[in-house]
């Protein structure tokens, strides 16, 4: 029978082929230290697990096929025996209790014990036992939720496309590396760092696609349309056909918007826009440049700790990235965003001992987590200043809220001046400065910080998150995460206008740059510098192309000037179609 289930495609085309479904081992289970207070809960979502196993178990007992060898049936009933054993049912909630840890790690810290046990067992029969134990163990450990899978036996997949519940930004780093043609995520939304990053792979992929895995078989055929969103599971010959036919007509489309690759970006009434990159990895500067990116404008330097295992870059490797980022782009600006880890983008190590608070997102993240690790962000302040010998190297930085923590950010970029400059190294000292302008209070109050930055770029991702008090990684709520509410709209006009009265160059990094439906708005709004995943570049400038400015303004003044949400989308496709 055929499936098809609607997510959020990321896009990238069509990919066709065989799903990998990606379970959790034991051994990837990690340790979380918890509070008395929490130990009940984590012992109930033990004993859940044994309970859906043992459903589980019985119900495959119950399926068994008449034809399948007899000791499956005594097999399976071993199975549900062992759930009553006290070393599986009952040793882990003591390991919880003693050790304080979660649920998973007590699981794995049992299946130690017990395959040690078995190690020392003379009899040779019993010995083989352990793999029954640890199966068991197994399929419990896959019924309880939140536990990080290894990379490195994925990694090792030839072909196919990965079906998952979840994968964070730092498991598309390592995914970047897979064979893989595409993935399906159960959950994730527009905007949460997994998407865009998703995005940025420009392979057919689709998150929030609700119960993939319980839907696909292992290997199964599966169409992922990453356009539209639509994930077929066990596609009939018609559509296949069908899906063939438009995945050729994707790579044809794709062809035919290369060839204005290297055309100026101007648009119909001669107006001259600039387009740069963002990029996440050194490798993502292939693509900013095949496609004629002016520069980049946002480098995520957070991912270069998120790729570490198990260390923090040193002043000299972070030092290395930099540099090369300053000559590869050769005379082009590139825009290194200091790191902006906390929330959703945390190294898979504990990395400073903070702990992740009640709310991350309004906690220790972006600039406030640098603040309050000096010498974390002093290292890296020194290579980039290092770096910017090399290259037209710009610093900017994540979250900035008050004119005050900017400046706390400028003084300790000062400081390491001064020590490179005692330490007779060269760096620029007019490096570029500037801020993200992602929380609502700076954007509001960007005349306050105007004296001190060389430019700005907004991040509509965090502006909208913050102004509409709507998770960006939250899928519940996507539905309110909406870039044309008016407040959005307003509070953007706001610092594309004063930033141009006072002649500080603005540009915006969110994804609502990279967005074709937003183009012809962002251009009435005054915008004329974007930046944007490449993979997104010749969409936009296509637009921009095809767009004479004095043509759109008076649907473009309707749409700031309209106050009701709910007509917004129509207003946009009026403009869409002028
Ligand atoms: C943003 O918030 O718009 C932005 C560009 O930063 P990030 O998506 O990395 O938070
Ligand atoms: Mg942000």
């Amino acid at each position: 029978m055929s499936i098809m289930i609607h997510g959020i495609g990321l896009g990238g085309g069509i990919a066709i082929g065989n799903a990998y479904i990606l379970d959790k081992y034991l051994d990837d289970a990690t340790l979380h230290f918890l509070e008395e207070d929490e130990l009940p809960d984590e012992i109930s979502r033990f004993e859940d697990a044994i309970y859906k196993t043992r459903l589980e178990l019985e119900r495959l007992r119950g399926d068994i096929p008449f034809d399948a060898p007899a000791e499956l049936g005594a097999f399976l009933s071993l199975s549900i025996m062992m759930l009553n054993d006290s070393q599986i049912s009952q040793a882990p909630i003591k390991i919880i209790k003693e050790e304080f840890c979660n649920a998973e790690w007590a699981l794995k810290l049992q299946a130690d014990r017990l395959s040690d046990q078995f190690a020392e067992m003379e009899d040779q029969y019993l010995k083989e036992r352990k793999y029954d134990v640890i199966q068991v163990l197994e399929r419990i450990f896959k019924n309880l939720d939140g536990n990080q899978f290894n990379w490195d036996s994925v990694g090792k997949i030839e072909y196919g496309i990965l079906v998952t519940h979840d994968l964070s930004p730092a498991d598309l780093i390592h995914f970047k590396n897979s064979n893989f043609s595409g993935f399906v995520t159960e959950v994730g939304s527009l905007t949460s760092h997994t998407a865009i990053v998703g995005r940025n792979l420009d392979i057919p992929s689709i998150v929030g696609a609700s119960f993939s895995r319980q839907l696909i078989k292992d290997d199964e055929l599966i169409i992922v349309d990453g356009v539209n969103g639509v994930l077929i599971i066990n596609p009939d010959e018609i559509v296949l056909k069908e899906y063939k036919k438009l995945q050729q007509d994707w790579l044809h489309s794709r062809t035919k918007l290369k060839e204005i690759r290297k055309n100026e970006t101007v648009t119909l009434d001669g107006v001259n826009v600039s387009l740069f990159a963002n990029i996440d990895t050194v490798n993502d500067i292939v693509d900013a440049r095949y496609n004629y990116a002016q520069g980049i404008g946002l480098f995520r330097s957070e991912f270069l700790f998120l790729a570490n295992e198990d260390h923090l870059s040193t002043e000299d490797e972070q030092f290395e990235t930099y540099k090369k980022l300053a000559l590869e782009m050769k005379h082009n600006s590139v825009t290194i965003r200091t790191a902006d880890l906390g929330v959703d983008k945390n190294p898979s190590w504990n990395l400073m001992n903070h702990n992740d608070g009640m709310n991350p997102a309004l906690g220790l993240t972006g600039i406030r987590l640098s603040l309050a690790e000096y010498s974390f962000f002093k290292t890296q302040l020194r290579a980039i200043l290092r770096a910017s010998y090399y290259g037209d190297i710009q610093v900017m930085f994540p979250m900035i809220s008050s004119s005050i923590e900017l400046k706390q950010a400028i003084n300790h970029l000062n400081y390491a001046m001064e020590e490179l400059k005692d330490e007779k190294i060269s760096f620029n000292p007019k490096i570029k400065i500037g801020a993200m302008i992602e929380v609502p209070s700076i954007a509001i109050a960007i005349k306050s910080i105007i004296p001190l930055v060389d430019f700005v770029s907004i991040g509509t991702n965090d502006l909208i998150q913050y102004l509409l008090a709507v998770d960006r990684n939250d899928e519940s709520v996507n539905y309110l995460y909406n870039p044309l509410h008016p407040a959005v709209l307003k509070i953007i006009y706001h610092v594309i206008k004063t930033c141009d009265k006072a002649d500080v160059p603005v540009s915006i990094c969110g994804e609502m740059a990279g967005d074709t439906q937003m183009t012809r708005l962002l251009l009435g709004m005054g915008l004329r510098r974007f930046s944007m995943y490449s993979s997104n570049l010749l969409n936009v400038k296509n637009v921009i192309l095809n767009t004479d400015i004095s043509l759109i303004m008076k649907t473009v003044n309707k749409i700031l000037k309209c106050e009701q949400i709910e007509k917004m989308d129509e207003l946009l496709e009026e403009l869409n179609i002028l």
